[in-house]
């Protein structure tokens, strides 16, 4: 793979300031031309229309993202030594998080633009790693990543997941699959906070669990001690098993309408040996929700954990109307004095927007809501200054009086 720079992709005039701060996604329409021909993966360097060096990086002509950016200094270039350098300050970063792994870790060590690696999502699930590629430029480098996380973490297996969508956006023709070692077993079983969980690499959800929560979900347990709580869209039990192993809640309802989901959910509740204080219902939250206040049910807890509402910009206004629906649901089950964690993942989200929706559910549900703690993805999903789009996930645990 070539890693010296074959183009240069000059930039619209005025449009340079977003990439002299770092952001590492050029779209179609900040190019004013392209300066050589390209192939997609192959090294470009980002120029002013003055013809000043600004970044390098990858380029693909068939994503809207023309180049993802990788280093800002001119004289460094994308070889492998780049991309093991990438690699080893990501990993070191989870190390001392989390210490050394076990077969029972599960944390993510590459989160690609919070570890400036755009495209690139790699999830440690005990002894096998599971990675995701978004961009199809560093996919053309696929081996050489394998080859550099199998040196660097000596996993057992490597499983490759596909995010739908990422062949429409990126032309990315690839397949899950296995790409090193041996297939992870079925179910593949770790351990948060004390609480275990069967996952499965190969058919769940995501990379196989919403690691982003994990701390959230121990932050819920503080509250919990005694309390009848609804795990609203618990894929696999999350929030629901960390109130009644660490928190000591009475009872759980789990609610979740995917069959495969509610399995999972199940299962693990039986590994915690908690299986007779959950109860599961396959069903839409939206609707559950209304017909449980109709039917009288109180909860002294209702965690709020929906999958993404927005993908775009002009879909916020309709997301938070979804938001507001359901927290105002939320609302009418509540004990007063009761915990609402509710939480978004849409990343477009606006932070203060999200508190304003609360705000007018408060209002309307005449309620009084406090926000006890405003929280964000954990520690291994940080954040990059320089590309806000990384702080996509919100967590707020509120007393509702
Ligand atoms: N709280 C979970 C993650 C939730 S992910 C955890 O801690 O692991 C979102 C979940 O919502 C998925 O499991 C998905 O199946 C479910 N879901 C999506 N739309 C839904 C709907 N309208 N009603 C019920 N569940 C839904």
């Amino acid at each position: 793979m070539n890693s010296a720079a074959t183009a240069r992709v000059v930039l619209k005039p005025r449009r340079a300031l977003p990439f002299f701060h770092r952001h590492p996604w050029v779209f179609a329409g900040a190019i004013r031309e392209i300066d050589g021909a390209p192939e997609p993966g192959d090294v470009v360097d980002l120029v002013t229309h003055q013809g000043e060096f600004v970044a390098r990086g990858l380029f693909n002509p068939d994503s809207n993202i023309r180049v993802r950016l990788y280093t800002w200094n001119e004289s460094e270039s994308l070889d492998v030594d780049f991309w093991r350098g990438r690699v080893d300050e990501a990993v070191r970063l989870r190390e001392r998080l989390f210490g050394e792994a076990t077969p029972q870790s599960a944390h993510r060590l590459v989160f690609s633009e919070s570890d400036g690696l755009s495209g690139l999502t790699v999830d440690r699930y005990g002894d096998w790693l599971t990675v995701q590629m978004t961009s199809r430029a560093l996919a053309t480098r696929r081996d050489e990543l394998v080859e550099l996380l199998s040196g660097r973490l000596r996993p057992k297996g490597i499983w490759l997941r596909t995010e739908k969508g990422v062949r429409d956006l990126e032309g990315l023709e690839i397949e899950d699959g296995l790409l090193f070692g041996e297939e992870p077993p079925r179910p593949l079983v770790v351990e948060e906070h004390g609480v275990r969980f069967g996952i499965d690499l190969v058919a769940g959800q995501k990379t196989g669990f919403y690691l982003d929560q994990r701390d959230n979900r121990l932050a819920l347990a503080r509250h919990v001690g005694g309390h009848r709580v609804l795990d609203a869209f618990c894929y696999s039990g999350g929030f629901g098993l960390n109130a009644l192993v660490n928190g000591g809640a009475k009872q759980v309802v789990a609610v979740d309408s995917s069959e495969a989901a509610l399995e999972l959910a199940a299962a693990n509740a039986e590994l915690n040996g908690v299986r007779d204080r959950v109860e599961f219902r396959k069903a839409d939250v939206f609707d559950t929700l209304t017909g449980l206040g109709e039917a009288g049910e109180r909860f002294e807890t209702v965690v709020l954990d929906p999958p993404k509402m927005t993908r775009h910009r002009k879909g916020v206004e309709k997301a938070l109307k979804g938001y507001f629906r359901l927290n105002r649901s939320a609302l009418d089950l509540l004990e007063p004095g009761g915990i609402l964690v509710t939480c978004t993942c849409s990343g477009l989200v606006p932070r203060e927007d999200f508190l304003g929706m609360l705000s007018s559910v408060a209002q309307h549900a005449d309620r009084r809501v406090q926000v006890l703690e405003a929280r964000g993805a954990a520690l291994d999903h940080p954040v990059s200054v320089a590309c806000l789009e990384t702080d996509y996930l919100q967590c707020l645990v509120c007393r509702v009086s």
